[in-house]
């Protein structure tokens, strides 16, 4: 018959309050150890609020109206309960992900009452977290991979190698207490399941980049787009974004570019993709979301805004994974299969008047700065770290702070959300907030001095005098309908306490206004 659902239920009430993260790891491993083979993939995903594993684009679109729905009329009936197991709450939601047309809500509510029929108030709470995915346990795919490395006794790295090439918590678990180290071992990437992708470290500058990477290195211009991993076997084609969601029905122009110059034997590829306006420079980040986040209508508007491709990583050719191959093979063997408008900007070089030179025609052409990346490094999915450095020159306003609201968490205790303004005319006007720069004596002296010009609050917040200025740096201005001002700051953070800096100093909305438009001299606007 297998575990119980009930078992599952009170493994999640035991770590909800469980804080220690080795015991939380030893309850898991011990649990996984107990299961039978079909329930170790399903039990690792519902411990982290999945039902399938990321990358599988299947949902169950349960809104919250029909569960309340579900909720009322399965209490009316109490009749005779049969004992949940794991693999039946398990298919089940598997069926509803299932259901489509137009009976669809019907025939989910229809399942969804027999399964809280049969359940105890315990599994209603837990099946609920697992419905709208939202665990709050403390359970990550962190956890998850220890706990495996635990209950299987294989090296930490090993499982976490798996996860990055399958981008499968539930087939890593699988492999691991069932086939141990030799299985995961032969574990390799497959075309149409998105590998996670490498990130980069920030650097602060061209002098520590070289340093970093042992004096040469190749610089790419870090294109204000959005990364993207296609994969091409025969005539399909899937293209995923950087949290691995299959985005091919949004983008099918480039969809198109891929068939006419990928070859069909078996490739994944990254790459950046930009809009680009009529001029050739790319459009503000906003219109690029707006050709993801469209299904409806796609052709219509990849007329509007138009995509264009950056190449920059082979990691599959030719049956074969590339990932521990340097980055140098990687590229030539890229270069080498690929046409060059295709391929991103790049420069190998030791010599830092060439690397400000290159930061100065990506900033020109209407991109985010610079990706440095050593040569002889490997591809490791997932992993933030220095063999890639991401180099920004960003740019600052000096705001009031007006407001802040209380931290939670780490920030506890501490006014740390900031309310950034800038002046117009007497007032002060929002064009965002963050919580991000501080150090935690800055974090203390703020909550205190903040406190000093309480004039109102609420549970949440504590408006202040407009006295204190900061000087914020950031990665776009963009408008918004979010503030009275019209604009809003993607990725604030604070640089500097401005002491020196008295309000009347600080940025004015016009100001705001000017830089804004001026984005669009090195960008294109539709
Ligand atoms: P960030 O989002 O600031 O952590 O920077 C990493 C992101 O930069 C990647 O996920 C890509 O979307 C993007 N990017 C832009 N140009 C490149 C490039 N040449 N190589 C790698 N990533 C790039």
């Amino acid at each position: 018959m297998g575990a119980s659902f009930n078992s599952l239920a009170k493994l999640c009430q035991v770590l909800e309050v469980t804080s220690k993260r080795n015991e939380k790891t030893r309850l898991i491993a011990d649990y996984l150890k107990s299961l039978e083979v079909n329930e170790m993939a399903p039990v690792v995903l519902l411990l982290i609020g999945q039902v399938f594993p990321e990358f599988d684009s299947r949902t169950l679109e349960i809104g919250w109206s029909t569960m309340k729905r579900v909720l009322t009329s399965a209490k009316q009936t109490t009749l005779l309960k049969q004992e949940l197991t794991i693999k039946r709450v398990y298919q089940t939601l598997n069926d509803i992900a299932q259901i489509q047309g137009n009976k669809a809500r019907r025939q989910k509510e229809r399942l969804l009452v027999a399964l809280i029929n049969d359940s105890t108030s315990t599994e209603v709470e837990v099946l609920l977290k697992i419905i709208f995915g939202e665990m709050r346990i403390g359970v990550n795919e962190g956890v998850l991979i220890e706990a495996l490395s635990v209950a299987s006794d294989i090296p930490l790295n090993l499982v976490r190698r798996a996860l990055m090439l399958t981008g499968n918590i539930g087939e890593v678990a699988l492999i691991s207490l069932t086939q141990g180290e030799v299985g995961l071992k032969g574990i390799t990437a497959e075309i149409f399941v998105p590998l996670k992708p490498m990130l980069a470290e920030i650097a602060d500058s061209p002098e520590g980049i070289l340093k970093e990477h042992d004096g040469k290195t190749v610089f790419e211009y870090k294109f204000d787009g959005a990364r993207v991993q296609i994969h091409r076997l025969g005539d399909e084609v899937r293209i995923y974004s950087r949290r691995l969601t299959d985005v091919t029905e949004s983008i099918p122009d480039i969809v198109n570019l891929v068939k006419e110059n990928l070859p069909k034997s078996g490739i994944i590829v990254e790459g950046e993709i930009t809009a680009t306006g009529s001029t050739g420079k790319p459009l503000p980040f906003q219109d690029l979301m707006r050709r993801f986040t469209r299904t409806n209508q796609v052709e219509k508007i990849a007329e509007i805004i138009p995509l264009k491709l950056h190449l920059f990583d082979l990691l599959y050719y030719n049956g074969r994974l590339l990932i521990d191959e340097s980055y140098e093979t990687r590229w030539n063997l890229l270069k080498e299969i690929m046409p060059t408008h295709l391929l991103a900007e790049r420069t190998i070089t030791d010599n830092l008047n060439d690397v400000n030179k290159f930061l100065d025609a990506a900033i020109n052409a209407g991109h985010e700065g610079l990706m440095a990346k050593r040569l002889d490094s490997m591809y490791s999915p997932g992993a933030r770290g220095k063999d890639w450095l991401k180099l920004k020159p960003a740019d600052t306003l000096d705001l009031v702070i007006i407001a802040a609201d209380w931290g939670s968490g780490r920030r506890k205790g501490w006014l740390s959300n900031y309310h950034l303004a800038a002046s117009d005319d007497d007032d002060f006007k929002i064009i965002g907030k963050t919580f991000k720069g501080l150090t935690d004596d800055e974090f203390r002296w703020m909550t205190k001095r903040l406190q000093s010009l309480k004039v109102s609050e609420t549970s949440y917040t504590v408006t202040v005098k407009p006295e204190i200025v900061v000087e914020v740096a950031f990665n776009e201005i963009q408008k918004s309908s979010k503030y009275h001002s019209g604009f809003a700051l993607r990725f604030a953070r604070i640089k500097r306490i401005r002491l020196d800096k008295s309000p009347k100093d600080a940025n004015t909305l016009n100001q705001v206004r000017d830089k804004f438009k001026k984005q669009f001299k090195m960008k294109d606007e539709i």
